[in-house]
């Protein structure tokens, strides 16, 4: 090495490696599934770039992945072909992790008790290569970029420092030296290597290389002066191109292993071949499980795009709707340019074709699960369900084929879990019900505790309960379902009977001095204040204005940093409460119950009072008055 210079880790990387040599000690062997899976990935990449500048590619030249090994000096070596790294991009790639991930990472990886999460863990934040330090004291890695002339040695034991500088390198490409510790030799075993080759990397659509015995003479010993050949491991076919009756289950499941690390099987694998005017393959799972970071909405790999099996991009935006980046897969096109780039994928009829028929299919298996494999369903909708719901905001144009996926809790049941379709709600809704119910509130338990479901509990009717905060938005998206109205228990007027009307007009008129002085006291902060008949229990509640957007939504708003626009709710009494009752307009703690019940009434929707203090001081001081 000649310009060597000294670097130290950044400190999560010493951290981290830390963790990773001390926690992770068994499925050491994931290593070299991430170091294929890195030349993989160089190797795409060297042949996307040739696709405009053909100097980067040799036509001799087999791009492949080659592992060596050398007992005596105890070090196995994984090499590729691929793009190779400068200077800059090995210091930036391999000894920086400016990846906002790392520090999440070593969070849910001291969180995790379970070793085969940790596993998964390493492939989904992306810090495939540290791998290396749970099976080698000491790392160096050559690399030389295809285009240079100039090649990079960096190596490290790990310990918080790396040494890098140039050297001598033939051709471009990469090629990575793991000196073994004592304890790990077993991985200079050519069986133990193609073990984990057809474990883990077998679909890799390269060809893996490791070198074959040399062929023995007639004494059965190994032929002198023939040098043993390279031969092949994996099949390094492209397993979506291959026809589906060929394909069993544990080759999908170890492709679908392959692109999502998970390491369950996928809940459903939909793989089609179309051919016609357009010609594509699809094979897409759906998972059972979500991922860690499914809430981390910059990350869009799902879905790979190849170009008649090169590989172009991981782009699931323009393959598949946020709502759905939970799919996992490959499409392969026959027809779109090598060069495709982003902003053609954007506005090309065929990608929007392939999109749109690629969410029909995970939409049609996710309607066959739910009317065939209900309890799959019931797990599905636990993990991915909220995202689900962000589709009907999201996707009109599958809104209804969305709006029957959906599962809520509800008051017909006395568990959190969200179980009753639209199609059930609607089906138990009596002849004279003409809306279907909801409650949004922040909580599952404050919208079950909340005093507006009181005459719905009285009167027997079902109302769904709606606690994630996508719900407000779903709401509002979706006004009415097979001609229902959906509407809000806790926003607008009752419906009432005449005779209803008439009792409700008598009691107006006889508690016209406590509305009229609660409306001057209470002025600054409810916009009206009105008898009501929703309540059989509490003696006050708030409710929003038909058009309002409603408190549950201005809290969802404020918590996302976003102005609400700071609506006045309406307070309305229970004319047959005792404490209503009461009320005397002309009393001297007139304004305290006024502040009472309107605390109250905030506290009992799961709302946050203004002044808690002096809600406590006002109760105590009228619980001692009385
Ligand atoms: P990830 O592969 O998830 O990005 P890694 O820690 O495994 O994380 O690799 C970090 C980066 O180093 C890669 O994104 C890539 O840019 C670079 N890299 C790793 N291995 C190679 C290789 N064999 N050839 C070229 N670049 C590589």
């Amino acid at each position: 090495m000649s310009n060597t210079k000294t670097h130290a880790f950044q400190t999560e990387i010493s951290q981290l490696l830390d963790l990773m040599i001390n926690s992770l000690y068994s499925q050491k062997e994931i290593f070299l599934r991430e170091l294929i899976s890195n030349s993989s990935d160089a190797i795409d990449k060297r042949r996307f770039e040739a696709l405009t500048d053909a100097s980067l590619l040799n036509d001799d030249e087999e791009l492949a992945v080659t592992i060596t090994t050398d007992k005596d000096a105890g070090t196995l070596t994984v090499s590729d072909n691929g793009i190779g790294m400068t200077h800059d991009e090995v210091i930036d790639n391999i000894g920086t992790i400016a990846r906002s991930g790392t520090k999440k990472f070593m969070e849910a990886l001291e969180a995790s008790k379970k070793e085969d999460d940790n596993v998964s863990l390493i492939g989904q934040f992306g810090v495939g290569f540290y791998s290396v330090f749970m099976v080698a004291d000491k790392v160096t890695l050559n690399t030389r970029k295809a285009g240079t002339n100039t090649a990079i040695q960096w190596e490290s034991d790990g310990k918080g420092e790396f040494t890098i500088g140039e050297t001598e390198k033939d051709s471009a490409g990469t090629s990575i030296t793991l000196h073994l510790r004592e304890d790990d030799k077993e991985f200079l075993e050519d069986f133990r290597l193609k073990h984990i080759i057809h474990t883990y990397s077998e679909h890799i659509s390269l060809p893996i290389k490791m070198l074959g015995s040399v062929p023995l003479d007639d004494e059965g010993n190994p032929q002198e002066g023939v040098e043993a050949e390279l031969e092949t491991v994996n099949t390094g076919t492209a397993l979506w191109a291959r026809a589906k009756n060929e394909i069993s289950d544990e080759e999908y499941q170890s492709f679908y292993q392959g692109l999502s690390y998970d390491m369950e099987p996928p809940l459903s694998t939909l793989h089609h071949k179309v051919e016609g005017n357009m010609e594509y393959t699809s094979l897409l799972f759906i998972p059972k499980k979500a991922p860690f970071d499914m809430w981390n909405r910059d990350n869009k790999k799902g879905i790979k795009l190849y170009v008649r099996r090169v590989f172009i991009m991981d782009d699931a935006e323009h393959l598949m709707p946020n709502y759905l980046r939970f799919v996992k897969g490959v499409i392969d096109s026959q027809d779109l340019p090598l060069n495709v780039s982003r902003e053609i994928l954007q506005g090309d009829r065929d990608i929007q074709k392939i999109k749109a028929s690629s969410v029909k299919r995970v939409l049609d298996e996710l309607k066959r699960l739910a009317s065939k494999e209900a309890d799959s369903y019931q797990s599905f909708w636990t993990e991915f369900g909220q995202v689900i719901k962000e589709g009907v905001v999201e996707d009109m144009a599958n809104k209804d084929k969305i709006t029957p996926l959906l599962r809520f809790a509800s008051t017909n049941n006395d568990s959190d879990e969200q179980t009753v379709s639209l199609e059930d709600y609607t089906a138990r809704m009596s002849d004279d019900q003409d809306a279907i119910y909801y409650i949004t509130a922040d909580s599952y338990k404050a919208a079950k505790g909340s005093p507006h479901l009181e005459m719905f509990t009285k009167k027997g009717i079902e109302v769904l309960l709606l606690s994630d905060p996508v719900d407000e938005w779903l709401v509002n998206s979706l006004p009415e379902f097979n001609e229902k109205p959906l509407k809000s228990v806790s926003k607008g007027d009752l419906e009432l009977s005449d005779d209803e009307k008439k009792e409700q007009e008598e009691q107006k008129e006889a508690l016209s001095p406590v509305t009229e002085k609660l409306q001057e006291v209470l002025a600054d902060v409810v916009k009206e204040v009105r008898l009501t008949s929703r309540l059989t229990e509490s003696p006050a509640c708030l409710v929003a204005d038909e058009n309002d957007p409603g408190a549950n939504l201005e809290r969802i708003m404020k918590a996302m940093g976003q102005d609400a626009p700071s609506t006045k709710p309406i307070l309305e009494l229970n004319p047959e409460h005792a404490l209503i009752k009461q009320l005397n307009a002309d009393s001297d703690t007139f304004e305290d119950w006024a502040q009472v019940l309107f605390d109250q009434a905030a506290l009992s929707e799961g709302a946050q009072i203004k002044d808690p203090a002096n809600y406590v001081k006002l109760v105590n001081k009228l619980l001692v008055t009385n």
